[in-house]
């Protein structure tokens, strides 16, 4: 299948200076901003370096963006960033960037890239992706997307009937909290999660690691319960930064979450600890909960968690102590196993169990800014969404995705897709199936289409590259996909022109859809088009570009006594046994099933993140890599396991898989008794092999070459990848 052999993008067609263009320059008008520290202008944005999409304020001095700090206006930064926010300038004056369009050639039975005009490659690129659209069907096409301009490029295909998209971050991390929080509650959760965290007094976590996970308003709000007196409770196999601030620390065996789960449940029911006259007024299934979990007492739990029972019962009491003031928190990138649904419905039940359904310091429901959508006014209505997914959980109501992204990757292996547009997404280095079938199925489809911004990885299999530029040089759509607190619509505006020639996202899909002769399916400009929405709602782009976003009053997020939940489950309550997912031949409560174990010799493989890095989106930052903690990874090993495998620490090894798949690179050994002895763990997001990525090539190894096996959840199609085992090979 090797139709499409990787390319290392030549680098004269690169950005080796941070030097604007005169025309370009020129040509940019200026955004909102307020004047700054030292006569410096200030532009109000939000971010692109995560989901979590902060406020920034971009401080510009002589056309050129010196620091980025947290927006004061914007409610999910209030005033801070995490480290990888602040290094957004790493990206924005990279001299790695994609500087032109690139088309491949093959001349003499060689494949390689040459410089086109964007004319010539958007031509391409529109007769390719219609052609195949006219050949095999629409069902033909897909995009696989992270970054918030994607939006742009959802219309483009709508405009030809082109609805088979995915977020492979969906799949990965909040796919199965949505879905749970609407199989539980009727809604779906959101980010950030609908949870009262300043105001909690006991906050229980399930691996999730935040911190870490640098999720900016969660970990402000973690901290502000700690100072107000808050007790964490953290269960990890590894003693992550946020068991660091925890009262108890326990050390779970991995993969069995929900055991554990049901071992508290079972002590909250079996004690009468639980709230009964919330669940009696707005539960259903309690009788069958307690049949699941009658036999789950603490010691059943502790033999197959290794937490003693002691600790679970102690834990189960002061939960219910604090309560309603308490929670365990649903997590981020917790899709381990493929039974991520029912681990984050066993989470919930947990939450019902003790009432703390919209309380203060429990779980609440945060409300959006209720923008409206201007009608489209073209002639090309967009066509109505259609779900692709083979999994009966999967969302039919979720905007960012219509299929899994796995799936997406099957059916190119298979021939069922023969176009992909790949936005923003470093398929190689994604956990969607591992790196061996995200190359196969580039190499498998007819056409491939990359918009990028640095020559990561996926750009080298790429048909075509297509170089757009930064968040800090484009508009974006507005920001009110999101509910918190206070609601809030906010705008992402350009602090600088465009550097070389890259263009917006916004601009690119336009071009494209006016290639296929579709003419008004955008704005005559962006700008009009955020203009237009905005007053709709009173406001306007000359308002909103002052502070960068529009701010409602907080909400009232408690329920009064005696008021009705009204909830949009098919019982109206908090469905404690989920009709919907009895009827659709799954469990209608959590279960726990035992996931295989490691050979011998082997380890289980988890991962996380540090807080300086985002993956791919920050892998080649040197403003963020230049920092000590973040130059490569390392592989944490049990002082124990060293030296069963005469390991010491700072050394470099290889790491082999159970399939017997070795790192291509080795990584370094941090020995260390904050882990468990069946496991180790290392951060995602290193190990590049694109040697244009000059800072990050071959910088630690690649946890998503290691991965081989993966679980995918029956019900909705989450991806758990924890499954893999690792042992080391010691340099010669
Ligand atoms: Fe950016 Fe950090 Fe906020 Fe994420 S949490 S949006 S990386 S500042």
């Amino acid at each position: 299948f090797s139709r499409r052999d990787f390319i290392k993008i030549s680098s004269i067609f690169l950005a080796g200076s941070t030097a604007l263009s005169a025309g370009a320059a020129q040509a940019f008008s200026g955004a909102g901003s307020s004047v700054g520290d030292e006569g410096s202008k200030v532009v109000y944005s939000f971010c692109e370096h995560c989901f979590w999409r902060c406020g920034i304020a971009a401080h510009v001095r002589d056309g050129k963006v010196y620091k980025i700090t947290g927006s004061d206006h914007h409610p999910l930064s209030q005033g801070k960033l995490c480290p990888r926010g602040t290094g957004g300038t790493g990206l924005l004056y990279d001299p790695d960037r994609l500087a032109y369009p690139l088309i491949r050639e093959t001349k003499g039975g060689k494949q390689f890239y040459r410089k086109a005009s964007w004319d010539e490659a958007i031509t391409l690129v529109a007769e390719k992706l219609y052609g195949i659209k006219e050949q095999y069907g629409p069902g033909a096409l897909a995009m696989l997307h992270h970054g918030y301009g994607v939006s742009f490029f959802k219309n483009m295909f709508s405009q030809i009937g082109v609805n088979k998209y995915a977020k492979p971050s969906y799949d990965l991390c909040c796919g199965p909290a949505r879905q749970a929080t609407v199989l539980t509650y009727g809604y779906p959760s959101d980010t950030p999660e609908g949870f009262d965290m300043k105001n909690s007094k006991y906050m229980v976590f399930f691996g999730t690691h935040f911190g870490e996970n640098m999720h900016n308003t969660a970990v402000q709000e973690i901290s502000e319960g700690i100072r107000n007196g808050a007790k964490i409770v953290v269960f990890d196999p590894r003693f992550s930064t946020l068991a660091g601030k925890a009262q108890h620390w326990l050390p779970i065996k991995p993969a069995t979450d929900i055991a554990m789960m049901q071992g508290l449940m079972h002590v909250l029911i079996s004690e009468n600890l639980y709230d009964k006259a919330f669940v009696e007024a707005h539960t259903v299934g309690f009788g069958e909960l307690w049949d699941s979990v009658k036999d789950m007492t603490p010691e059943k739990v502790s033999a197959i968690t290794d937490i003693p029972a002691d600790a679970i019962r102690t834990v189960a009491r002061e939960y219910a102590f604090h309560a309603p003031a308490a929670f365990v928190h649903s997590g981020r990138r917790t899709n381990w196993y493929g039974d991520a649904l029912q681990r984050i419905r066993a989470i919930h039940i947990l939450n019902a169990l003790v009432g703390n359904f919209k309380m203060p310091g429990g779980v609440v429901a945060f409300q959006k800014f209720p923008l409206v959508q201007p009608p489209p006014t073209h002639e090309h209505p967009a066509y109505e969404k259609e779900v692709h997914s083979k999994y009966p959980f999967f969302p039919d109501d979720e905007p960012s995705n219509t299929i899994a992204s796995h799936e997406i990757v099957q059916q190119a292996i298979s021939g069922e897709v023969k176009g992909l547009l790949i936005y923003g997404v470093n398929l190689p280095e994604t956990m969607t199936l591992g790196r061996d079938k995200a190359i196969e199925a580039m190499k498998k489809a007819e056409f491939v289409v990359a918009v990028d911004v640095l020559p990561s990885e996926v750009t080298g299999y790429a048909d075509v590259v297509l170089p757009e530029c930064t968040y800090l040089e484009r508009y974006d759509d507005l920001d009110n996909g999101r509910a918190f607190r206070t609601p809030f619509v906010a705008l992402r505006q350009p602090a600088v022109p465009p550097m070389y020639d890259s263009k917006p996202g916004n601009q690119i899909a336009k071009m494209i859809t006016e290639k296929w002769g579709i003419h008004g399916a955008f704005p005559p400009s962006v700008e009009k088009g955020l203009d237009k929405k905005l007053k709709l709602v009173g406001s306007s782009l000359a308002e909103i570009k002052k502070k960068g976003v529009l701010v409602m009053p907080e909400t009232d997020l408690y329920r009064k006594p005696g008021e009705p939940l009204n909830l949009k489950t098919p019982s109206g309550k908090v469905e404690l046994a989920s009709a919907r997912l009895k009827a659709g031949g799954f469990d209608a409560v959590p279960k726990y099933t035992a996931h295989p174990e490691p050979p011998t010799g082997f380890y289980r493989m988890l991962t996380g993140r540090k807080p300086m890095l985002t993956f791919g989106r920050t892998a080649n930052n040197r403003f963020l890599g230049d920092l000590a903690t973040a130059k490569e990874n390392e592989v944490w090993v049990n002082n124990r396991i060293a030296e069963k495998h005469s390991l010491e620490n700072g050394e470099y090894v290889h790491l082999k898989n159970q399939d017997g798949v070795v790192s291509e690179f080795p990584v370094k050994v941090k020995v260390t008794q904050r882990i468990r002895t069946d496991a180790v763990y290392m951060v995602h997001g290193f190990g590049h092999t694109s040697a244009k990525l000059t800072w990050a090539h071959k910088r630690g190894a690649s946890h998503n070459q290691l991965i081989s096996r993966t679980e995918i959840d029956p019900a909705m199609g989450a991806v758990g990848f924890q499954n893999n085992f690792v042992t080391f090979i010691k340099e010669a």
